[in-house]
């Protein structure tokens, strides 16, 4: 007859586990936040399992088996917060998990302190397990403040699974104790909980990767749209948006203007103060973008010491002010953050025919600012046709 061994089952899993907590932090290599937390969650849910079995070993309700027991309790519970702190920054939100945690004290310690009384430990231990996984998967639900992939619903399966389970032991602990004798009781509950958790350990794992690919793919995005010392878009992502904003603007009989900013005497600035200072002086200048640019204004590093600015539904006297509100903020802070005056050159082009591209708008922009240049620098020229 087919039979299902509950503690082996146990053993299987406390070795899967364990398997895991070494496993992982080594092959994954370096980490962020996040998967070091679930690492650390996987760890302790290892030990966890671990003094659950010793504990099995010992004298029943002897001192080493209300420690071992007990510990197993703090070890699985805050395994629990560690994963759930992981799923929440991963879903781009701080890593607080203060009622998975605030539920993870409670539990050990009622665990603790009621020891002796098997029936209420069983229900309570397993009670505010189901309860504290209840919370992560409230948590996992709520709209992530990142795009994230569907490892958020294979969690939530998996934990609501484990969540009925440790629910209905809870129920057969408190209720039917003697169906639920020990630990390794063959009762149906109990082996749909070995079964089920070896199962949702594999799952929760296939999560965790996931979700760490997730947050690969979105680091690696990152680094190839901004530019690494200002934070600006760079070059390529800007253009790439620079193409859409124009068919929509044209779509919507929108004006558009492109500014070419270029900094006055930027070598000597580097040649007088340093390279550090230039890199600086680099990041102020995107900081007074940031400052001046509305909605609808796309700015980038173009390259080098020089920023594109595209304007959507701005007029030649809109873009004009955009460089009047940049020069004064550059006014009101360079001198303080650098000991000096920063002063930039610009190339204005507007949009002046349907078929006009974002490489058209910039030529003219690098035209007239070849003029800002020799006319003096310090001043923002508009391209006019020839
Ligand atoms: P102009 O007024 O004609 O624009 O003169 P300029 O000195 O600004 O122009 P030039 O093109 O001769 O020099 C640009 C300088 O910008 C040279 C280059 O070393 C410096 N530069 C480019 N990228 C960086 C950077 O990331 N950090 C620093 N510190 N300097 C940079
Ligand atoms: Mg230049
Ligand atoms: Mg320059």
């Amino acid at each position: 007859m087919l039979r299902i061994d509950v503690s082996s089952l146990f053993i299987a899993m406390t070795l899967n586990l364990l398997i895991m907590a070494v496993a992982l932090p080594y092959f994954m290599g370096r980490v962020k936040r996040a998967a070091r937390y679930a690492q650390a969650g996987i760890a302790l849910q290892t030990a966890g399992w671990i003094f659950l079995l010793l504990s099995s070993i010992c004298q029943r309700g002897g001192w080493a088996d209300h420690l071992l027991s007990t510990l197993a309790m703090a070890s699985v519970s805050s395994g629990m917060v560690f994963n759930a702190m992981a799923f929440e920054l991963w879903c781009g939100r701080k890593p607080a998990a203060y009622v998975p945690a605030i539920i993870a004290v409670l539990m050990t310690a009622g665990y603790g302190i009621g020891f002796s009384h098997y029936a209420f430990r069983i229900g309570w231990a397993n009670g505010l397990l189901a309860l504290q996984i209840a919370t992560v998967i409230v948590s996992l639900c709520r709209t992530p403040q990142l795009p994230v992939g569907r490892w958020r619903w294979l969690l939530v399966i998996s934990l609501s699974i484990q969540m009925v389970v440790l629910a209905l032991r809870g129920v057969l602990g408190l209720f039917y104790t003697a169906e639920f004798p020990n630990f390794y009781a063959p009762h149906l509950v109990n082996q749909v909980f070995a079964l089920s958790s070896n199962a949702m350990m594999v799952l929760s794992v296939v999560a965790i990767l996931l979700a760490h690919r997730d947050e690969t793919a979105r680091e690696l995005e990152r680094l190839a749209t901004l530019d690494g010392l200002t934070g600006a878009l760079n070059r390529r992502a800007w253009l790439l948006q620079c193409r859409i904003d124009l068919a929509s603007s044209l779509r919507y009989r929108q004006p558009v203007g492109v500014l070419l900013l270029d900094l006055d005497y930027f070598k000597q600035i580097n040649d007088t103060h340093g390279h550090a200072v230039g890199d600086h002086a680099l990041q102020l200048f995107v900081s007074g973008l940031r400052a001046v640019s509305r909605a609808g204004d796309l700015f980038c590093r173009y390259g080098g010491e020089e920023f594109c600015v595209l304007l959507n539904c701005a007029d030649f006297d809109a873009v004009m002010a955009y460089d009047k509100r940049l020069r004064q903020w550059l006014v009101q802070h360079s001198a303080g953050e650098l000991g000096f005056e920063l002063s930039y050159s610009a190339g204005i082009a507007m949009r002046t025919h349907d078929t006009d591209t974002i490489e058209t708008l910039l030529q003219r922009a690098d035209i007239a600012l070849y003029q800002a240049k020799s006319q003096g620098r310090g001043r923002a020229l508009a391209w006019t046709p020839a």
